[in-house]
């Protein structure tokens, strides 16, 4: 089934006769419109995109098979006119995107019919990859990869955090990527244990650890690769560390499969690192769904009982962040198959292939 009939198949069966979409990323999922500005509104039978008169020519060449309305007004009254000529009466919106005040002027302006703020019904259409979907994933996830060998030869003592970021980021838009998924984050020796940290002035000194945590955007779609670096020969307690780290995340890797929830997937690698004494170090989930949002669904942690599915994009990510001293995080990218999983992202992640 395609995307637009499965999200049609979706609404539908909640009693809706239309939805709109305002989010980017569904405009773009469902239509192919890359522009900036717009919304869409499907249908039993139409597909309807909007948007303004500066992507007059990119919208026809972009949503192929939509009909185009330009948008001459505010877009609460151009809806009007479409719920008006259509007879539209109940209609969805995306209750986790349409602020309060987009509602209410959506509101006093729908000369019929009824809105309702209702979960996005293309989440779930998204949480399950395409083919096509899979190769801009794979390009998206080869350049980073390519970005990683590059900064791994890059990478020394005395160059700053943000030096490191830059030129990785500068690299993987030299090799294809539109853009970074996210910020990069380069967190080097203590800072190595916050989770999160983005690249600072920081200058990286022989014998610290550097975690890099980076991404690609190829086509709307987005990688996420975690590499945890020495510089120097790591001491017993940072190799033994970074071994647990890789064996939970091996744990994951070998077993996860469709038919396991998120949350058996989290508690291979939590459960590991918990009997090695490493459980309240690891505070974060084990993964989430990647596609046109860096953070999508399904999310693997110990609260979602979502079950995987074949076609499914993960990332499988277990760290131990130790405050004062550091931390280690290792991080690849899954697509779950018929039968356990392939791992996408490339980039080495051996001990021995990560001592500088
Ligand atoms: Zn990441
Ligand atoms: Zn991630």
């Amino acid at each position: 089934m395609d995307r637009i009939a499965k999200v049609r198949e979706k609404f539908l069966g909640q009693g809706l006769e239309a939805f709109v979409f305002f989010k980017p990323v569904n405009r773009r999922y469902l239509s192919g419109f890359t522009g900036t500005s717009g919304f869409l509104v499907l249908t039993k039978e139409e597909k309807i995109i909007v948007t303004d008169f500066r992507y007059r020519e990119q919208v026809k060449n972009e949503a192929d098979g939509f009909t185009v309305i330009e948008q001459d007004d505010t877009p609460e009254k151009v809806l009007g006119k479409i719920v008006a000529e259509y007879g539209l009466k109940r209609i969805g919106l995306e209750r986790d995107y349409v602020t309060l005040a987009a509602y209410e002027a959506l509101k006093e302006n729908l000369p019929c019919g009824e809105l309702m703020a209702i979960d996005d019904p293309c989440i779930e259409a998204r949480g399950i990859k395409d083919a096509e979907e899979l190769l801009l994933l794979r390009e998206a996830v080869a350049i980073a990869d390519e970005g990683f060998s590059h900064i791994r030869r890059y990478l020394h003592a005395g160059l700053t955090e943000r030096e490191i970021a830059l030129e990785l980021e500068f690299y993987m838009r030299r090799i294809g990527a539109e853009k970074c998924a996210f910020e990069t984050i380069v967190a080097s020796g203590p800072r190595s244990s916050l989770p999160h940290g983005v690249a600072t002035d920081k200058v990286i000194r022989s014998g610290e650890m550097v975690t890099i945590d980076f991404g690609a955007v190829y086509k709307g779609y987005h990688s996420d690769i975690t590499r945890t670096l020495f510089v120097g020969e790591p001491t017993d307690e940072q190799r033994n560390i970074y071994e647990k780290v890789l064996q939970a995340q091996t744990l994951a890797l070998e077993n996860i499969q469709p038919g396991m929830t998120c949350a058996e997937v989290d508690f291979l690698a939590r459960d590991y690192l918990d009997r090695q004494g490493y459980g309240k170090n690891f505070g974060h989930g084990l993964g989430h769904g990647i596609g046109l949002h860096i953070h999508e669904e399904p999310r693997l942690s110990l609260k979602n009982e979502t079950v995987l599915m074949p076609g499914m994009v993960v990332t499988v990510e277990p760290g131990v962040y130790i405050e004062g001293w550091g931390g280690v995080r290792i991080e690849d990218d899954v697509v779950l198959t018929a039968g356990g999983c392939e791992v996408l992202s490339k980039s080495p992640k051996t001990l021995s292939s990560m001592i500088l």
